[in-house]
């Protein structure tokens, strides 16, 4: 008798996101054992009030964000992609490397979810540094992330990636005339924050 439906009611515990446990364990983690312990969080905040995003793990709320960064040792104001000049070096400065992680969240090759912050740091269009007849400049709108395996198969030409937007779309073109399409999807993608 569909009337009785309401006795058996239980009151089920919300389910924690896993993100959320994923902060609180490195909350944990941070504030627990400070002295025999290094724990790397790499966290991106726009604002206080607003989630934040820990790479590997996704969004945790305004408030563990901001327990997060009171606990590190290390906090830095990231400029704009615009205010990130390019640089004649071969290597990424540690300024590009967070900012085009902020923007990737992962590999960037399709399908691929290691953290951004696991992978390497590549030039989109190769450095002139190691290719002469090359000439991709050192700065956020020619880096991308990717891991060690998919970093392989673009040195080794089996996938190749070109953009139309300053790496935030990056369309592979792979063995057989196989296209496929990634959109950066960190917290600071430019398609999470249109203007
Ligand atoms: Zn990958």
């Amino acid at each position: 008798d569909g009337s009785d439906r309401d006795d058996n009611t239980q009151v089920v515990p919300p389910v924690p996101l896993m993100s959320h446990c994923r902060g609180q364990v490195a909350l944990h983690l941070l504030g627990g054992h400070r002295d025999q312990l290094t724990v790397t969080v790499n966290a991106y905040q726009a604002h206080s009030d607003q989630p934040c995003y820990v790479l590997g793990s996704g969004w945790v709320s305004a408030t563990t964000g901001g327990e997060l960064a009171a606990l590190a040792t290390r906090v830095c104001e990231l400029p704009g992609a615009a205010d990130i000049p390019p640089t004649e070096a071969y290597r990424f400065t540690t300024v590009q490397k967070a900012w085009i992680q902020g923007r990737d969240g992962y590999c960037r090759f399709p399908g691929c979810q290691v953290p951004a912050d696991t992978c390497e740091h590549d030039h989109l269009v190769n450095s002139p540094h190691t290719d002469p007849t090359s000439d991709g400049p050192t700065g956020v709108a020619n880096g991308i992330c990717l891991c060690r395996t998919h970093h392989t198969l673009k040195t080794a030409r089996a996938w190749q990636p070109t953009s139309p937007d300053d790496a935030v779309t990056l369309h592979w073109a792979g063995p057989g005339g196989v296209e496929l399409t990634t959109v950066a999807a960190g917290p600071l993608s430019p398609v999470r924050h249109p203007d």
